[in-house]
């Protein structure tokens, strides 16, 4: 903590934030902190990431690449008259990187918040998960744009099915209730009728990211960003950067 309140701006290590945020004081916590931190909506994200590639007239083939990568590199690049790979597979790198890849399942709900029924929320809230509390007991809850409350989250190693909803199952029902305990203003608020839940696989890898050039060969590999991906992407595609270039000079 030592490290954001010397670094980050808007630091502050208060209790009393607790109860100025509405936060409900009955529900064990024992200490909160508050800093800025940069927040995305990722569905305008992505779409603005895909536009910064079309506008440059960068063509996009959606296409699964069958792997090892290192056996194939010369067929690809011919292939695709390219000089350097660039694997950014998550999941997939399991298969195309022999890299032993895991998933943690993760879910958030979609909240509509555009009927003035509570405070506007202008803060992220979150628990993170640590080694005392088990898997199931993240909460964050965030605003995203201007009308709509993202609730999370779940962690759950290997489970792959990705069709799970709040009617379907516990551990989704569990976490929209977490959430509205901790913030108990938000039974006020309509899960999103058409687009109520999203859930995904956070591509893990057992000895963390793997951000590097495969020996002998012109691939460079930038996966295991965990449930940290976009956080880690700017960084990790400058880090990829450098090494391409220093490959091609
Ligand atoms: C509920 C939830 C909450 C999250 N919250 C955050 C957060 O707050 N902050 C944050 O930074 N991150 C968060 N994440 C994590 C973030 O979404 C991931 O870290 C990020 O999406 C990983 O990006 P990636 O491009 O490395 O992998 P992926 O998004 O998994 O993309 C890999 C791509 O490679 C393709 N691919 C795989 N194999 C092949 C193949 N053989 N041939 C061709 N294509 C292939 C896949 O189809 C896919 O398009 C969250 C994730 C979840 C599920």
């Amino acid at each position: 903590m030592k490290e954001i309140q010397v670094n980050v701006p808007g630091f502050r290590h208060d209790f009393a934030l607790v109860k100025e945020n509405r936060v409900n004081q009955n529900i064990g916590l024992v200490d909160c902190y508050r800093h800025l931190a940069p927040m995305v909506d990722t569905d305008v994200y992505m779409s603005w990431l895909m536009k910064q590639i079309t506008t440059r007239k960068i063509p996009v083939i959606k296409r699964k690449v069958a792997g090892p990568l290192v056996a194939r590199e010369f067929k690809l690049k011919k292939e695709f008259s390219a000089d350097v790979i660039v694997n950014c597979t998550g999941l997939g790198a399991t298969n195309l990187a022999n890299d032993p890849m895991y998933s943690l399942r993760g879910a958030v709900i979609n909240l509509v918040d555009n009927s003035k029924k509570i405070p506007k929320l202008m803060q992220a809230h979150c628990v993170s998960h640590d080694d005392i509390t088990s898997e199931n007991e993240i909460v964050f809850i965030i605003p995203r744009g201007t009308e709509k409350i993202v609730l999370g989250a779940i962690a759950e190693k290997d489970s792959i099915d990705t069709d799970i909803h709040l009617e379907n199952y516990d551990p989704i029902k569990d976490m929209y209730r977490r959430c509205c305990e901790f913030l108990p203003e938000l039974t006020k608020l309509n899960i999103n009728a058409i687009d109520p839940i999203r859930v995904g696989l956070r591509p893990f890898r057992q000895d963390n990211v793997r951000l590097d050039r495969e020996k002998g060969s012109s691939i460079v590999h930038s996966d295991g960003h965990g449930g940290a991906g976009f956080t880690f992407s700017w960084g990790c595609a400058e880090e990829v950067t450098y090494i391409v270039l220093a490959m091609l000079s």
